[in-house]
């Protein structure tokens, strides 16, 4: 193994939950020096006093969808994606893919297709779907952070979703595991049935309400307060669900909960009708229930930040013509989280050190990903610049996830990821045209594949 070094300098990097100035030394890909900046280092990358030194982000919430539906995305698309957005984890969702990730097998088949092509660091979760229970062990012992769950149907028919009596039968058998259960957290008995809805976009938003989200959220807490196991939310979109997850946690129950840059940053009110590039599941909704979003960032009820990345091509994601029943849900924001989710801070004068936290130690902690999203001795080198004052406007057609399509299309930012190291090593430099075709792009992938310490049953 060649041994590489790196050193560098910011007058503002994020080290031990605080901005200060720093030097940071790597050898072979590992952090091995956190400490005061020095004139001595020859040879060190300085950051411009206008851009900051982050963590690699950490987004543990990815449809990558390879193998089986990679025409949607895949993983060297997605992991280009996560580097161009100064992500340098990622952990991939147990469905869209084929097969889904619901065995020790699927998951070995996943990982050979991730393998030659992940650019960034990836690890699994796996999924819990009425076929499987009873049998999660293998796939827990083969290494998934957690498992995912529906209560809802998922979209897909290879991903069926639980029902109250399943759902805690999963808690139970993930309890006893000393792993995690991950939900999509909406209950069927509220949403309106599948079919054309129009082009309406309040249509859509009346056909999955938000009772449904806060009805299916307390089961969620009820089963982890009976089984105590560890439980996270998925993709919040309804505020009015927080005061109940901040009592649940209050109250000592294993509860985290995530939301996504698309909920924090878009309001109903200002999606066309027809524009189905918007659909997700649950549903972007007003502008009165984004703020108290933003309430429950600040007052630390909100765990992570992740971006639901989940892309289709363009033909599913129009299909019908702008009728939201028909065409397929999820919005692919993998490249543009920080940036979307900064501007919007930036605008409410909420200060970056908010929401740092909530795309790093956030979901590495939602995911159980050890040593992931901090600049640290003994960590692995991921660091990110951001440079908090160049605006871009997005064009989906320059992102590098694989379909140009994204909610986030023509919108502008304040703020945008100019440079990020994987194990030291840099894999995306916007200086050199990140934006463009990808001069920057170098092979081989030097991602590498995570697994979950598997750890004693509790
Ligand atoms: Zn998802």
């Amino acid at each position: 193994m060649s041994r590489s070094s790196l050193t560098v300098r910011a007058a503002r990097a994020w080290i031990d939950g605080r901005f200060q100035p720093a030097q940071i030394r790597v050898e072979d890909g590992v952090v091995v020096a956190v400490g005061p900046v020095s004139g001595a280092a020859r040879r060190a990358v300085v950051v411009p006093d206008d851009a900051v030194l982050l963590p690699g982000l950490v987004d543990s919430h990815v449809h990558v969808n390879e193998p089986g539906r990679t025409e949607w995305e895949g993983f060297t698309s997605a992991t280009l994606a996560a580097a161009a957005g100064g992500v340098t984890t990622i952990v991939d969702m147990p469905l869209n893919s084929l097969p889904p990730t619901t065995t020790a097998e699927a998951l070995a088949i996943k990982k050979a297709a991730a393998a030659p092509s992940a650019f960034v660091d990836v690890g699994f979760w796996g999924g819990a779907v009425p076929d499987n229970l009873g049998a999660l062990a293998p796939l827990h012992a083969a290494g998934v952070f957690g498992f995912k769950c529906f209560l809802s149907p998922s979209g897909v028919d290879e991903f069926p979703h639980l029902d109250r009596a399943q759902l805690l039968a999963a808690m139970t058998e993930i309890a006893a595991l000393g792993s995690r259960l991950i939900v999509h957290a909406e209950d069927p008995a509220l949403l309106a049935a599948d079919g054309p809805l129009g082009r309406s976009y309040d249509a859509f938003l009346a056909s999955r309400p938000a009772a449904s989200e806060q009805s299916a959220i307390d089961a969620v807490i009820d089963a982890a307060r009976r089984t105590g196991a560890r439980a996270h939310i998925l993709h919040l979109s309804d505020a009015r669900a927080l005061p109940a997850i901040a009592a649940a946690k209050a109250d000592g129950v294993a509860l985290t909960v995530e939301t996504c840059p698309h909920y924090l940053t878009i309001a109903a009110e200002e999606i066309p009708d027809g524009a189905s590039e918007f659909k997700c599941c649950p549903p972007i909704r007003e502008a009165s229930n984004r703020d108290l979003l933003w309430g429950g960032i600040l007052d630390g009820t909100i765990d992570a930040i992740v971006t639901d990345h989940s892309p289709s091509t363009v033909d599913l994601k129009t299909t019908g013509d702008g009728d939201f029943g028909l065409a397929w849900g999820g919005i692919a924001g993998l490249q543009v989280g920080f940036s979307a989710v900064w501007t919007e801070a930036r605008r409410r004068g909420i200060p970056l050190e908010v929401i740092v936290p909530l795309f790093t130690t956030g979901p590495a902690r939602v995911a159980g990903l050890d040593g992931a999203g901090v600049i640290a001795v003994g960590a692995p080198a991921h660091l990110t610049v951001f440079g908090l004052d160049d605006a871009m406007t997005v064009d989906a057609r320059r992102l590098r996830h694989r379909n140009p399509i994204t909610a986030y299309d023509g919108r502008e930012f304040a703020g945008r990821v100019r440079r990020t190291w994987l194990h030291g090593q840099s894999v995306f430099d916007a200086s050199e045209g990140g934006a463009g075709e990808a001069p920057w792009f170098r092979g081989p992938a030097t991602g590498r594949l995570l697994s979950a310490p598997v750890r004693a049953a509790v």
